[in-house]
């Protein structure tokens, strides 16, 4: 049966331009429709790190067990996705790049700005986390919301990687859409607390992916890339600077965007228990950084693929919550949509 009670709310709020902000339970709600919110993982590609590297790969698969205890997922919904082809990486990065991390030819800087020692297994999950940010947007196109539980990877170059990324899933996976002629506009909308360079630089020529960015304005990268709108916050911002700065400045995005898809780094590191991240923002807070931007892109019927980006925090498990409770809001909102779809059609 379904009822007004369990459909969104909206609710007056003087944080978002719009006034409003969106609200809706989080408790069981009936599908309508297709099941499901499709799921892209990878971390069954795990890369050999020395003991002790700081980058924090078990979470990953933490996260994938989360998403299936929860239930999000279908047996048939969570998937591996394929291996972004060459022909795929080639559209955001140079052969030459691409040709040295294949075949491990990177120099020792090259590897050194990567962070990771160089493997055929770094190779095969790059290619696997942005196969799955691609196969998230189709999935996204035809759905309206799906997630990649990887991804992300938003300071890769065209020519180079750094900061633990490799390849640029959102780059990879924006250009691919544009060239098959599945959307004409895409936005990347990174709220991970560091800027997405990598991102803004492959793009910043190309009129039909507009790229935002909300980050600390003294974090890694220090050299910030000029993206279509970049928001610097100061070290130690905490919950109402940060949701404050990204409502106003979300709608601005979108509505200058005019995209068909959008493509959302929900990074983790904002949070103010973070070992890289440099602000002061609660779980709660980031919460509320998932219900404006899946809410405000839903408002405006543009489809969303979540990617996970960044997230340090000094217990792992932290950062597992937070990535999940992105993957569930998201879940969530989709079951809300097609319960009221299955509402409308029932009048
Ligand atoms: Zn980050």
């Amino acid at each position: 049966m379904l009822t007004q009670a369990t459909a969104p709310q909206y609710e007056r709020s003087s944080n978002t331009r719009s006034g409003y902000v969106l609200h809706w339970s989080d408790g069981a709600l009936p599908l309508a429709g297709k099941e499901y919110m499709k799921v892209f993982y990878s971390d069954r590609f795990m890369l050999p790190l020395p003991e002790g590297h700081r980058f924090p790969m078990e979470k990953y698969s933490m996260l994938r067990e989360r998403v299936e205890q929860a239930g999000i997922c279908g047996p048939d919904e969570m998937r591996v996705p394929h291996a972004a082809t060459d022909k795929e990486i080639l559209r955001a990065h140079d052969p030459g790049y691409l040709a040295n991390v294949v075949v491990g030819t990177l120099n020792a800087e090259e590897i050194r700005r990567i962070g990771f020692p160089w493997s055929k297994r770094m190779v095969e999950r790059s290619r696997r986390a942005s196969g799955g940010t691609l196969e998230a947007c189709r999935a996204a196109l035809e759905e309206g919301l799906a997630a990649n539980l990887a991804g992300g990877t938003h300071h890769a170059f065209a020519d180079r990687g750094e900061g633990f990324c490799v390849l640029n899933d959102s780059a990879i996976a924006a250009r691919a859409l544009l060239a098959e002629g599945l959307v004409e506009k895409v936005v990347v909308l990174d709220t991970d607390v560091h800027q997405g360079n990598g991102t803004a630089s492959i793009l910043r020529k190309d009129p039909n992916v507009f790229t935002f960015s909300i980050h600390g304005a003294k974090n890694f990268p220090f050299h910030k890339e000029e993206g279509n709108l970049d928001v610097g916050l100061p070290d130690g911002a905490d919950d109402g600077a940060f949701l404050g700065a990204l409502a106003r400045a979300l709608e601005q995005a979108l509505d200058r965007a005019e995209a068909g898809l959008a493509i959302f780094l929900a990074g983790a590191d904002p949070f103010v228990g973070d070992r890289l991240g440099r602000l002061s923002v609660a779980k709660e807070a980031l919460a509320e950084n998932d219900h404006l931007v899946l809410g405000s892109c839903r408002e405006r019927a543009i489809p969303v693929a979540v990617t996970m980006a960044g997230g340090y925090a000094k217990e792992v498990a932290d950062a597992v919550d937070i990535h999940f409770q992105t993957v569930k809001r998201a879940e969530t909102l989709l079951r809300s949509e097609r319960m009221q779809k299955g509402s409308v059609g029932a009048q």
